[in-house]
């Protein structure tokens, strides 16, 4: 369904104007009247007819919700917290961002119960593997559950979309650290040293990506790039540890390097994949509208982020296994 431009405008032009009205306290009443269930109409503010979601078109929404100017239609704008919810169930050009990643919750929340009881005690397991199991789980989930929230609520108004922007991006830190910590401590468990050492940094280093996120800038459209550089800086210092590991272990000729190398480059792989999609718009920039509900660039990103974290989950239980079935060498 298409929205009514002209009561959308009155709103638009409100959000739009909503940094110099920030001061006087008549953007916390915009969020109220968003809430409360108000509406643009052509006659000033109107109750929401309940159920009723209109979708609206690019050059129709709030500036803070054009970030994408090849997707042309499908956009919500300014529901209510209930109607966001309600959002999940009709077909806009968030869906398949908000559900590729609550399926990738499910399907971590049931690896956390599959892992648990069945995976850890089959490889005789300690209880420290449960730990890290675990919490490199919690982050994938933390970090799932994150992106699901900002696709279901950036449509609410420009605060709450800037607060679970902020969000989103926390959990994108959880998911590196994800990353990092089943498989640093089972590529160093025989080097206890070693291990403890680049846990500390990963730790410090993403507790700085936090820290920087506090900067009012960070969440700015003009820090888009500076964003990402950070992530990719985080996720690049990995070669560090790998490139340590291969040499502690001998090299080509070692058999745990050659079991993960391959898994380590085809991560890598799918990680370029999802920030070519993420930075380039592709494939929506060739055909501006033709994926606006699937297909999209950002729908992409999330997918392929959904099989990065699945592939390296599957490549720490096959580590596991190597390591609770080899001594550490003396
Ligand atoms: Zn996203």
């Amino acid at each position: 369904m298409m929205g009514r431009p002209g009561g959308l405008e009155t709103l638009k032009s409100r959000c739009n104007s909503s940094r110099s009205l920030s001061h006087s306290g008549s953007y916390h009443i915009l969020d109220i009247e968003i809430d409360r269930g108000f509406e643009p109409c052509d006659s000033g503010m109107c109750h929401t007819v309940q159920g009723d979601i209109p979708l609206y078109k690019y050059s129709e929404v709030p500036h803070f919700l054009q970030g994408n100017p090849y997707v042309v239609h499908g956009y919500r704008v300014l529901l209510p917290f209930n109607l966001c919810v309600k959002s999940l169930f009709i077909w806009s050009n968030e869906t398949l961002n908000i559900w590729s990643h609550l399926a990738g919750l499910f399907i971590f929340i049931y690896l956390l119960l599959y892992d648990n009881i069945i995976v850890i005690p089959a490889n005789n397991g300690s209880l420290a593997d449960h730990v890290i199991i675990t919490l490199g789980i919690f982050c994938f989930q933390f970090c799932m559950a994150c992106s699901a929230g900002f696709h279901i609520f950036c449509c609410h108004s420009e605060r709450a979309s800037q607060r679970w922007l902020a969000v989103d991006l926390t959990g994108i830190s959880m998911g590196i650290i994800g990353c990092y910590l089943p498989a640093v401590h089972y590529a160093f468990y025989c080097l206890s040293i070693w291990r403890d050492l680049y846990l500390i940094i990963i730790f410090v280093l993403t507790g700085a990506t936090l820290f920087i996120q506090l900067n009012p800038n960070f969440l700015k459209p003009s820090w888009a790039r500076h964003r990402l550089l950070i992530y990719v800086g985080l996720v690049a210092y990995g070669v560090v540890p790998t490139i340590h590991w291969f040499v502690e272990n001998g090299g080509w000729e070692s058999r745990v390097v050659q079991l993960f190398v391959p898994k380590v480059i085809v991560v890598y792989l799918l990680g370029m994949l999802a920030f070519f999609f993420y930075i380039s718009k592709f494939p929506e920039r060739l055909f501006p509208g033709m994926f606006d509900y699937v297909g999209s660039s950002h729908q992409l990103w999330h997918v392929v982020i959904l099989v990065t974290f699945l592939w390296w989950h599957q490549a720490g239980n096959e580590i596991l296994l190597f390591r609770t079935s080899h001594e550490c060498e003396a």
